[in-house]
């Protein structure tokens, strides 16, 4: 196993793990907001509830609760119409809740019980997903995994950070309460996080802070990731593959800090313990996910 640590022989390892990764590849772009409603949806429930009614009356379905794996529309119901885009709505957030209206009553057409269900069963999810914020890399739709299946912490640039409140309290929950089976660390080509790494100098504070260890990653290791002045006369395909590899590299440094962490590492004392640390890349232009093969097992 490579291990990538920001301290130390940091040179050397991100070397070694780049030899076995010259085919990682590139590519894609971003973008926009809104509008405040002036008045709420006359009941869009009302609209639709006749049809609701009638199905609910033609089919009965059982009084036992299935778990909350077993409720299918959620898989279809999660997928979203990818060409509705915000900026086409003519109520704008008015039609935000027109859109919510009509598709939970799409989704109890085709299982009535099917909030009820969600809102009687704990959640039970096997993954815990850290990915980035970014609105082009929703963990579900990707995974195509319905309700209930991922417990999700997205921050920039997809980073753990041991005094991040925020993200060590989901770890806790995930790996002790839940007990999730996987934790998966997702970066993505054409990352804002990682792109911003390079330009500190536009960025403020926060954000500067936020971004500092990937920089630090990018800034001892000039052979790989070359300064600005040097990008600047390199093609988009150069540039987007060397984005790609530091895209890659913060992912497998995640992965090395949470197997790291005390609390995955109580977790592993159990031998009957399942649980994994993976580090996976979105590809956004071709929406596959790839595995960086970086498993860690205890
Ligand atoms: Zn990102």
């Amino acid at each position: 196993m490579v291990r990538i640590l920001l301290k130390g022989n940091v040179k050397a390892h991100i070397t070694d793990w780049f030899k076995s990764f010259q085919s990682l590849k590139n590519i894609g772009t971003e973008g926009q907001t809104s509008a405040v409603p002036k008045k709420l949806i006359p009941n869009s429930a009302e609209i639709l509830l006749p049809r609701i009614q009638k199905d609910s009356q033609s089919k009965k379905t059982g009084s036992v609760i299935p778990p909350l794996s077993a409720l299918k529309p959620a898989i279809n119901a999660n997928l979203p119409d990818i060409t509705r885009s915000f900026k086409d709505l003519e109520n704008g957030l008015l039609d935000v809740f027109n859109n919510n209206r009509k598709w939970a009553n799409s989704v109890r057409l085709q299982d009535k019980k099917f909030f009820e269900n969600l809102a009687n069963n704990e959640q039970q999810p096997k993954l815990f997903w850290i990915g980035c914020s970014d609105s082009r890399v929703p963990a579900e739709i990707i995974a195509k995994l319905g309700f209930g299946e991922i417990f999700v912490h997205r921050n920039i640039a997809n980073q753990f950070k041991e005094d991040d409140v925020n993200c060590m309290s989901e770890l806790e929950f995930a790996v002790h309460n839940l007990k999730v089976e996987h934790i998966i660390v997702c970066g993505h080509t054409k990352c804002g996080g990682i792109q911003n790494a390079y330009k500190e100098y536009v960025l403020r504070k926060n954000l500067k802070f936020w971004l500092s260890d990937i920089r630090k990653i990018k800034d001892s290791h000039p052979e790989l990731f070359p300064d600005q002045i040097t990008e600047s006369k390199m093609n988009k395909s150069e540039i987007d593959a060397i984005h790609k590899k530091l895209v890659s590299v913060n992912v497998i440094n995640q992965v090395n800090k949470i197997s790291e962490n005390e609390v995955v590492k109580e977790a592993w004392k159990d031998e009957k313990r399942k649980l994994s640390v993976h580090g996976w890349v979105f590809n956004m232009e071709n929406g596959h996910l790839e595995d960086l093969y970086v498993t860690r097992n205890k």
